[in-house]
Order: structure tokens, then sequence, then C-alpha cells
């Protein structure tokens, strides 16, 4: 199919829904990917076709090398391009380091990092071969500042950035541009689990950023108006840091 192509990995809800949403009005054909929510993605492709664009629904787990190189080699050899790439799947499993789990370290690392190495190698080929393409990550501020509780978080994350930084200098001439963006606190179900109090307090701007806040980062570092912006950490967080 000749068409724009974006794949959002979990897209099925919060940003990586709104990020989809984003797209699709840039006219974007979107691969939801999603891990178990099936109603929740077939939710997000409802919405994106009322923006009059199409999509998909394509279940895999990205820290799952086996699934995802299945799922990416199907999705490759239908479309002639894939133009973007989002890499916004993530999870938390909070603890004060001293009581955390090795389970908990590893589902937080493997999702975020080796979920970046398993979906981005394949797609980033393909970007390669076809001379263009832009891949966002999805980082926090977190992975910037530390948090309390978050130790395998803070540290997923910042080797997001460190890996995106680093593959941005790789195939910066080749015409692919690989940026991430850190969001705050944002008003999605992950941020409803985490276990702080007072969170406004810490917020310059006095509220929680909303989905489509940090979505519209990622349309513009995705589009041709940020054509000389990579390896980029861009903050949208109400001024926390
Ligand atoms: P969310 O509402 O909990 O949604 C998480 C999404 O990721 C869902 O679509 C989920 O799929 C998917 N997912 C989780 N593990 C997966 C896996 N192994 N394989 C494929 N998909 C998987 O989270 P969110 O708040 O929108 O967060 C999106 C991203 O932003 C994450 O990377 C998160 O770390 C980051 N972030 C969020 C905040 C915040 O305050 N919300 C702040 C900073 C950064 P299912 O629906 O199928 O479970």
């Amino acid at each position: 199919m000749n068409q724009k192509v974006a794949i959002v990995t979990g897209a099925s809800r919060g940003i990586g829904r709104a990020i989809s949403l984003e797209l699709a009005r840039s006219g974007y054909f979107i691969v939801i990917n999603y891990q178990n929510n099936i109603h929740a993605a077939e939710k997000t492709l409802e919405m994106v076709r009322e923006y009059n664009s199409d999509g998909e629904c394509v279940q895999f787990d990205v820290s799952s090398a086996e699934q995802t190189r299945i799922a990416i080699e199907n999705i490759t050899s239908r479309f002639d391009n894939i133009d973007i790439l989002v890499n916004n799947a993530g999870i938390t499993s909070d603890d004060l380091f001293l009581m955390m789990s090795e389970n908990s370290w590893d589902s937080v690392v493997n999702t975020t990092l080796k979920g970046f190495y398993n979906v981005t190698r394949p797609v980033l080929q393909h970007m390669v071969v076809q001379k263009h393409g832009a891949i966002v990550s999805m980082a926090s501020v977190a992975g910037i500042m530390g948090n309390r509780g978050q130790a395998n978080y803070a540290a997923a994350k910042a080797g997001l950035i460190g890996a995106s930084r680093s593959v941005a200098y790789e195939v910066a001439r080749l015409g692919v541009r690989v940026n991430v963006v850190a969001p705050g606190l944002i008003d999605t179900d992950m941020m409803r689990d985490l276990p702080v109090k007072n969170i406004k307090t810490l917020i310059p701007m006095a509220r929680i950023g909303k989905p489509e806040e940090v979505a519209k980062v990622v349309r513009f570092l995705c589009s041709d108006d940020a054509s000389y912006v990579t390896g980029q950490v861009i903050s949208v967080n109400g001024g926390m840091f």
C-alpha cells in the first residue's frame, strides 16, 4: 500500500491513543499496537476513522523479541514505507529500591528498553532503505530527575534517552530523525496508579497535563516542521524540570 504509515506502540489507551488521533488528523494510516486490551485498541481505531483516516490493531508484547519480529515483518511486508514510529508502550512497577523485586526491575526495563531494541531495529532498517523516517520515543521526567520508588522506571527511561541520542547520531545522514519526548504527570491510567500525594504542588503550572498536550509535540517532531531536529529530548511537564 502506498500510504503514509505510522506505527504507535501502546496505542490502545492514554498518550498512545492521543498520538494516534493526532497523526490520524495528519492523514496517517495508524498501526495501533496494544498488549492485552483489544477493546480499547478497537476504540482507538474507531476514533481514528472519525478523522477520515484508517488503521489496524496489532497485538504484540514489545518486550518479546519473537512476537515483535513477526509483527513488524508482517507490517513492513505490506506497506511501501513506514514513515513514523512512536515507541510509546510503557509500564510502571513502583517500589522503593531496597524492596524492589527482580521481576519489577525486569518487567519495566524489558518493556521500555528491550522494547525499544525489538521494535526500532527492524523499522529503522526499513527507514534507512527508504531514506526517510521519524522516530519518537516516550521517556519521562523521571528519566531525567529520578523519582522515589521508580528506580526501575527512571533507569529504563534514562536508557531510552541515551539509546535514542546514539541512534540519532548514527542515522542523521540517512534521512531518519530520532527524538524523545519526556512527559511530566499526564492524566492517564498510569498516572492514576502513582502513589504520590499532592502532585499538583510539584508542578509550576499547578495542573496535570493532558495526553493531547503530549501528542501535539510528538506530531510536531514527526512532521517536516521539525526537519532539522534530531537527537533531542523535549520535556512536556508544565515546568517541572
Ligand atoms: P497507559 O495509559 O498505562 O497505557 C499504556 C499503553 O502501553 C497501553 O496501550 C498498553 O496496552 C501498552 N503496553 C504496556 N505494555 C506493553 C507491552 N509490553 N507491549 C505492548 N504494549 C504495551 O500509559 P500512558 O500514561 O498513556 O503512558 C504512555 C507512555 O508515556 C509510557 O511509555 C509511559 O511511561 C510514558 N509516560 C507517562 C506519563 C504519565 O504521567 N501518564 C508520564 C511520563 C511518561 P494495553 O492497553 O493492551 O495494556
